[in-house]
C-alpha cells in the first residue's frame, strides 16, 4: 500500500504559505508482530501546529523539515498483527497529515463506536482534543459557577464554540461571544446559542463588551490573545477570571504578541489569569467524555464541522485557520 503524506518543506517566517508544505508518496509497510496498518479516514488541522513548524523550544518538540507533520486523525485498522487491536477498529492517534500508516498498535487508542448520528471525525473536535480543551477551560482553569457572565473569544471555532455552550450547560446566566466574518457571528448566536456576539473585524472590542455585558463579566476564555484580552480585562468583575487557552491574533509566528495594555488592572480587580495546555489534564479525560457525551446525546450540545476533502486539501485548510476564511466549528480533511 502507498500513502501520500504531507511534509513541512521550510520553516514559515511569519505567515505560513503553500510552499512552506510538500507531498510525497511513500510505501507502507505490512504490519510486523505487535503492529497494525491504519488507513486514515479524517485528519486534524489545529493552530497550534503553527508554533511547531518554528524551531523554538517549546511545551511540544518543533516539526522537521523534510519530514511529514504529524497531528490528530481517527481511522481504521485494516492490518493487524495484534491481538489487542483487530481489523476494522476504530483508532485516533497522532499520525495525521498522511493517508496511512504502520506502527506498533500501542500507539494508536482504539474509540468506541461515537453515538448514532455522530460521524467519527468527532474525536477529532467536539469529542476529541479541542472539546476537552474547551471542558478544561470551563471546569478546571477559570470554572464557570451558576450566574456567571462569560465571554469567549474565537468562539466560531472548534474550542470556543463547545466553551460557550458548556459555560451556559453549567448555569452561566450570560454568555457572549466574539467572530470574525459575519456568517460566524450568526452561527455564533444561532447555532451555539449564545446570548449575543459581535464581529472582532467591526472597531475595538471595548465598546462591544461594554454593550454586550453592560453589568460585567466574572469570567473570560481566551482563544486569541491581543486587543481581544486587553478589552476583557476592563470589563471583568473584581475577582473575575480567565481561562488563557490560546493567542492566535499573535500569529504563532515565534514573535512575541504586542504587551496588553491593561495588564494593570490585574492588580486592584484582584483579577486570576491562568494559562493551561490540554495535555497536562488527560487524567480527567473520563470525566470530560462523560459530561460532554452527555450533552451531546441530550441534544445540548451542538457541533459543527469545516471538512476539506483529500490529503492534498489539509496545507490549505490550516493556512486558513489563520485567513478568517469561512470555516465554521472544527476543521477536518477527509482523507
Ligand atoms: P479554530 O481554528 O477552530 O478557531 C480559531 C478561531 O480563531 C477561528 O474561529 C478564527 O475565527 C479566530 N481567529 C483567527 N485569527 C484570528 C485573529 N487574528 N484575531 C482574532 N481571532 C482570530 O481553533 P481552535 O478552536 O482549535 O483553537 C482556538 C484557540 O485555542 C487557538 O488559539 C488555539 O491555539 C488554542 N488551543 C489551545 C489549547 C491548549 O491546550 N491551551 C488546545 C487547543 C487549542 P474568526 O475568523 O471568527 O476570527
Amino acid at each position: 500500500m502507498d500513502s501520500t503524506e504531507i511534509r513541512l518543506a521550510s520553516r514559515p517566517e511569519r505567515r505560513a504559505k503553500p510552499t512552506d508544505f510538500a507531498a510525497a508518496t511513500v510505501p507502507v509497510p505490512a504490519p510486523g508482530p505487535g503492529q497494525v496498518q491504519v488507513r486514515n479516514s479524517f485528519l486534524s488541522v489545529d493552530p497550534y501546529m503553527r508554533g511547531r513548524m518554528n524551531d523554538v523550544p517549546s511545551y511540544v518538540p518543533p516539526f522537521a523539515l523534510g519530514e511529514a507533520l504529524t497531528g490528530g486523525a481517527v481511522g481504521r485498522v485494516v492490518a493487524s498483527e495484534s491481538s489487542d487491536v483487530p481489523v476494522g477498529a476504530l483508532v485516533s492517534s497522532m499520525f495525521g497529515w498522511r493517508e496511512a500508516f504502520t506502527v506498533d498498535a500501542a500507539a494508536v487508542q482504539v474509540l468506541p463506536e461515537p453515538p448514532q448520528g455522530v460521524a467519527e471525525s468527532a474525536y477529532l473536535g467536539v469529542l476529541g482534543m479541542p472539546g476537552m480543551t474547551a471542558w478544561v477551560g470551563v471546569t478546571q482553569i477559570a470554572p464557570v459557577h451558576e450566574g456567571d457572565a462569560v465571554f469567549v473569544s474565537g468562539a466560531s471555532g472548534a474550542v470556543g464554540s463547545v466553551a460557550g455552550q458548556l459555560a451556559r450547560a453549567r448555569g452561566a446566566s450570560l454568555v457572549v461571544g466574539s467572530a470574525g466574518a459575519p456568517e460566524k457571528v450568526t452561527a455564533v448566536r444561532d447555532e451555539f446559542g449564545f446570548d449575543d456576539c459581535f464581529s472582532h473585524l467591526d472597531g475595538e472590542p471595548l465598546p462591544h463588551l461594554r454593550r454586550l455585558a453592560p453589568n460585567g463579566i466574572d469570567m473570560y476564555f481566551d482563544n486569541v490573545g491581543g486587543a481581544q484580552l486587553a478589552a476583557a480585562l476592563v470589563v471583568l468583575r473584581p475577582f473575575g477570571r480567565a481561562a488563557l487557552c490560546g493567542a492566535i491574533s499573535t500569529g504563532y509566528d515565534g514573535t512575541p504578541g504586542a504587551p496588553v495594555a491593561t495588564m494593570g488592572l490585574v492588580v486592584g480587580k484582584r483579577l486570576t489569569l491562568r494559562g493551561f495546555i490540554v495535555s497536562d489534564h488527560t487524567d480527567l479525560q473520563s470525566a470530560f467524555l462523560a459530561e460532554v457525551g452527555a450533552l451531546l446525546a441530550g441534544g445540548r450540545l451542538v457541533f459543527r464541522e469545516t471538512v476539506a476533502k483529500g490529503i492534498a486539501s489539509a496545507p490549505e485548510a490550516f493556512l486558513a485557520l489563520f485567513e478568517g476564511g469561512g470555516q465554521i466549528g472544527k476543521v477536518v480533511v477527509a482523507v
